[in-house]
């Protein structure tokens, strides 16, 4: 049982990621100089698409340091990260979907998703069951002004924050509050678009409903520093990070495909965690083996269909597109409960 560090942290102040690194440091007991390098690399993986306070909450998680917001503290929409709890924050109805059922284990339940917005962004708030009688029952209604205390927040099915209420509450509130334009994407800045592959461009953050047509039979791992994380060069025996010197190298899975969705294919990567979801293995395991390309015979991800969400990126030698993928969504609605109720059933246990 991991120990949560309750922390009080500060917003929408000039130090904040400064509080944040030195908060990290301390209960992760690595250097503040470390812990900026993770924020930094957490950034590049991302493109550039997160904060660095954003970067820094994921570091933090990623360290098992939790970044609990002190309960009186404003929060804006944009701040809102996976993992973080106890959420305050007041926002603008902009849209309520309408109540869908599903059928758990015979047991039906209810869900309804909230859009809200302020005038940094926008967020999904999910109902479950009677909290959707909040809207039945007339108290959250579009372009109400709600105030939400004591949410919680996880990865929708593409991996971007989406609100829980779960033990807190919301309630309308009489006040007015700006709101980004229209225009804005859905849930949050670095939230993606969706659109048909054959409409993708440089520089697009997409996400897309996609079949996994082929795996390159590529030598599926490389060698990175243990310490930064970087693609290490060989000298000789010896591998060399360029900020570290001869190192012993540690691997980092890669795998590229195509995916198509039925309008047209693109070429994909995949890194790290990424690529190891698509594969089902770990990358020790594939290390270990004799021949590496033997994963390539069998791999039950190819011919499903997934949410593909990342950057499209100009491939420097083809100088065609392909998308460098941050995450791999499954495609239905039950794998999406599941993973929230057995999330619910640890929270009980806690
Ligand atoms: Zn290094």
């Amino acid at each position: 049982m991991p120990i949560i560090f309750k922390l009080f942290i500060q917003y929408n102040c000039m130090s904040s990621v400064e509080k944040l690194i030195e908060t990290i440091s301390k209960e992760s007991k690595k250097s503040a100089d470390e812990v900026k390098t993770m924020i930094e690399e957490k950034q590049l993986e991302l493109s550039g698409l997160v904060s660095e306070e954003g970067a820094a909450y994921m570091v933090g998680r990623e360290l098992g340091v939790s970044l609990l917001k002190e309960s009186n503290k404003v929060l804006k929409v944009e701040n809102i990260v996976t993992g973080l709890r106890s959420v305050d924050v007041t926002a603008k109805v902009v849209k309520i979907t309408d109540p869908r059922e599903f059928d758990k284990k015979g047991k039906k339940g209810l869900v309804q998703n909230i859009l809200l917005a302020d005038e940094t962004g926008r967020i999904r708030l999910t109902l479950w069951n009677d909290e959707t009688d909040l809207v039945k029952n007339g108290k959250i209604k579009e372009d109400d002004v709600i105030k939400i205390t004591g949410g919680y927040v996880r990865p929708d099915n593409l991996g971007k924050p989406n609100l829980m209420l779960g033990k807190g509450k919301a309630e309308k509130v009489n006040e007015d509050i700006e709101v980004v334009s229209d225009s804005y994407p859905d849930f949050g800045r670095s939230q993606s678009k969706s659109s048909h592959i054959s409409a993708f461009k440089v520089g697009d953050y997409q996400s897309t409903r996609a079949c996994l047509v082929q795996l390159f039979n590529r030598r599926p791992f490389y060698e990175v520093c243990p310490k930064c994380g970087k693609k290490v060069n060989a000298e000789g025996e010896d591998w060399k990070c360029d900020e570290h010197g001869k190192i012993e190298a540690s691997h980092k899975m890669i795998l590229s495909g195509t995916i198509d969705d039925g309008f047209g294919n693109i070429r994909v990567v995949f890194f790290g965690d990424t690529a190891e979801k698509v594969l089902g293995k770990s990358v020790e395991e594939v290390v270990k083996l004799k021949d590496p390309l033997t994963i390539y015979e069998n791999i039950e991800a190819l011919g499903n269909e997934f949410i593909f969400t990342g950057s499209v990126k100009q491939n420097t030698f083809t100088e065609k597109n392909e998308m460098v993928v941050n995450s791999v969504g499954n495609v239905n609605l039950k794998g999406e409960i599941e993973t929230f109720i057995k999330d619910l059933n640890v929270k009980n246990k806690n």
